[in-house]
C-alpha cells in the first residue's frame, strides 16, 4: 500500500490508495474534526495517518492489534480534551458523565475485530450482555442508523437501571470518542435534534480512528448486534 499517496481532500476526507489495484478509498471519519485545522497542517495530518496504518498492519495478531489501538484512543482521547478544556475563551463545558445514557439508544457502528473482542469476552462469559434486547434487534435486522430513529432501543450492553455501560472498560471505539457540549437531552433521540448536538475538536482522537478502519482485515464496521452475531455464529 501506497501511503505516501494518501491526501486530505478539500471536504476534509482522508483517501488512502488502498483498493486492489491502488485506487482511492474515501474515509469521511475526518471531515468534522478538521474543521478549523489550518490547511497547511492538513499534509501533517496525512502522514501521521499513515504511519499509524502503518504501525497497525505490522502488529500480527488482531487481538493485539485491537487492544494496541483501544489503548492508542484511550491516550488520543486524553489529549483532545485537554486541548479542548485548556482553550482560551472557550464557554462551553463537556456535557458527558456516567449514569447519562441518552446517546446509547441508536446505531453504534463497531469494527470487526472489536466485535470479535466482544464476542469472545461473551463465550467466556466474563461480559454479560441483554439478549432479549440483542434477540429483538437482530431479529429486526436493525443496521441503519434510521432504523434507530425510529424504533429507539438500548445498547445490548446498557444497564437500562443505573444509566451505565456494562462494559466500559471494552467499549467500541465509537463510544469511547464520543462527548458533546449540548444539553445532554438534546441527545434523546427522539428529540429529533441532532443538528443542535454538538462535539468538541477530537482531532488525535480521529486521526487513530481513521488509520484503525484502514488497517482492520476487511475495513468492516457495522451496527452492534449485527457485528456481534456474526462473531458469535462463527
Ligand atoms: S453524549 Fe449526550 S447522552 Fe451521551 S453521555 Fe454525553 S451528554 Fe449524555
Ligand atoms: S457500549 Fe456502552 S457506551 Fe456504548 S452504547 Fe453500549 S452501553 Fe453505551
Amino acid at each position: 500500500m501506497d501511503f505516501e499517496r494518501a491526501r486530505l481532500t478539500p471536504d476534509g476526507q482522508v483517501e488512502i490508495p488502498m483498493g486492489p489495484n491502488g485506487e482511492m478509498i474515501g474515509s469521511v471519519h475526518l471531515k468534522h474534526a478538521m474543521d478549523g485545522v489550518p490547511p497547511e497542517y492538513h499534509p501533517k495530518v496525512v502522514q501521521m495517518i499513515g504511519n499509524k496504518i502503518a504501525q497497525y498492519l505490522r502488529i500480527k495478531g488482531w487481538k493485539e492489534r485491537v487492544e494496541t489501538f483501544q489503548k492508542d484512543l484511550d491516550a488520543a482521547i486524553k489529549v483532545d480534551l485537554g486541548q479542548f478544556r485548556r482553550r482560551e475563551n472557550s464557554p462551553h463545558k463537556i456535557s458527558c458523565q456516567k449514569g447519562c445514557s441518552y446517546c446509547c439508544y441508536m446505531n453504534i457502528a463497531i469494527f470487526k475485530e472489536e466485535a470479535r473482542l466482544l464476542a469472545s469476552k461473551i463465550k467466556k462469559k466474563k461480559i454479560k450482555f441483554n439478549r432479549k434486547e440483542y434477540e429483538y434487534q437482530v431479529g429486526k435486522g436493525m443496521n441503519t442508523p434510521e432504523d434507530y430513529w425510529n424504533d429507539p432501543r438500548p445498547c445490548i450492553f446498557l444497564d437500562t437501571k443505573t444509566r451505565s455501560c456494562n462494559i466500559y472498560d471494552d467499549r467500541p471505539a465509537t463510544c469511547r470518542k464520543y462527548f458533546v457540549v449540548n444539553k445532554p437531552s438534546l441527545c434523546k433521540i427522539e428529540a429529533g435534534s441532532s443538528d443542535k448536538v454538538a462535539s468538541p475538536p477530537m482531532i488525535n482522537s480521529e486521526i487513530l480512528y481513521t488509520a484503525f478502519s484502514h488497517a482492520t482485515e476487511s475495513v468492516d464496521c457495522g451496527p452492534m448486534p449485527m457485528m456481534i452475531k456474526a462473531e458469535l455464529e462463527k
